[in-house]
């Protein structure tokens, strides 16, 4: 590969000292004047390669160093070894490079192509997923031109038939590569693919057919949605090309952590503090819920670890299921200071209730508890 060993800066164009930016600068340019897509040269492939690999050595500091000091030889002392790119990966590259839609490929053969799809966030609380919301979300999104009705040419006007390609879209075209001469058919350069070009531009969109425009989108938010679940709303996504259809628009839901409550799928976890002797005497207790607050019965004698679960007052199921329910955990606190009055108090009555107080009878004891951690 005699080519191979060009000097990576005349490659490129840029002088030895010539600075990042510039290096990529030069390659930006060349690649997309060296895309096989779009050039009518036969040996752009090969160009396109030798300047990408140019690219890949340059714009890495390490490489361009040693390239500076030790020239081919010394790259492949170090074991560089240039990636090779296939015809059929440049377009890949290209994208990877450029991003998407630089060249319309749709064109012709993409009687099927739609706008591409655009996404967004947004976030809502526990009590707000609890009921469900309408929220107004903002998005940009690229829409048809009202004046040239997409088709990019000032109204009065028409696109004519594109002479390169007789209105076909694409070309034949030869290539001279590494690998011998390819015959492939590529997207007309000229049009781009259209098959038509425009000779008076849209003065609204200087010829783009589209317009980028903010837009407030409703989104009726489902009670019971889970964190990280997308909405899709059809149709209200990028506009395509003239006569397809726009894609969709994609709102992920985030539904914030709540202080108070955990959810565990549809049910409610909460956590409320019981003393030793609420525990052992049984009280009410006030239990947060997602729609304000609950008064729970504690019976007497409930256990450190209890849960006591309450049917049907967890979050709604998003899919008009049976709704949650909400598992309350008794945290029974043990006094960690006792006076000395206290302590002799608590000790007396400690000595008045026997063995027989504390034996577990099945009924709210071991067994629902072992029942209850399982639910
Ligand atoms: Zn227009
Ligand atoms: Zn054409």
């Amino acid at each position: 590969m005699a080519t191979a060993e060009r000097d990576y800066y005349e490659v490129l164009g840029v002088a030895r000292g010539a600075s990042d930016d510039e290096i990529k600068r030069a390659f930006r340019r060349l690649a997309r004047e060296l895309h096989p897509d779009v050039s009518t040269e036969p040996d752009a492939a090969d160009r396109f390669k030798q300047v990408a690999q140019a690219y890949e050595v340059l714009s890495d500091r390490q490489r361009r160093d040693t390239y500076d000091r030790f020239g081919h030889a010394g790259l492949r002392r170090g074991g560089f070894a240039p990636t090779e790119f296939d015809l059929g990966d440049i377009g890949d590259l290209f994208t990877a490079f450029f991003g998407e839609g630089l060249f319309g490929r749709t064109g012709r053969s993409g009687a099927r192509a739609r706008g591409a799809d655009v996404g967004a966030a947004v976030e809502i609380t526990l009590a707000e997923a609890f009921h469900g919301i309408e929220v107004q979300v903002p998005l940009q999104v690229a829409v048809t031109c009202e004046r040239c009705h997409g088709s990019g040419a000032e109204p009065g006007t028409a696109p004519v038939t594109c002479p390169t390609c007789a209105g076909a879209g694409r070309v034949q075209q030869v290539s001279q590569s590494v690998f011998g001469q390819f015959v492939r058919a590529s997207t007309c350069p000229h049009c781009q693919g259209a098959g038509t070009i425009v000779e008076s531009p849209c003065e609204r969109c200087a010829g783009e057919g589209r317009l980028v425009e903010e837009r407030m989108l409703d989104v009726e938010i489902p009670a019971g949605i889970h964190d990280g679940q997308r909405i899709r709303v059809q149709g209200q996504g990028h506009s395509g090309p003239p006569g397809s259809q726009a894609g969709d628009a994609f709102v992920q839901v985030r539904v914030l952590a709540d202080e108070r409550l955990a959810r565990d799928g549809d049910d409610l976890v909460a956590v409320v503090g019981l003393t030793m002797v609420d525990a052992a005497i049984g009280t009410t207790v006030t239990v947060p819920a997602a729609d304000g607050e609950i008064e729970l019965e504690i019976p007497p004698g409930v256990q450190p670890g209890d849960v006591r679960v309450v049917r049907g007052k967890g979050m709604p199921n998003v899919s008009g299921g049976r709704r949650g329910d909400l598992r309350v955990h008794l945290d029974v606190r043990v006094p960690r200071r006792l006076d000395p009055e206290q302590r002799r108090l608590l000790l007396e009555v400690g000595e008045q209730i026997g063995e027989e107080a504390y034996r577990d009878d099945g009924e709210g004891g071991f067994f629902e508890r072992l029942r209850s951690a399982f639910r």
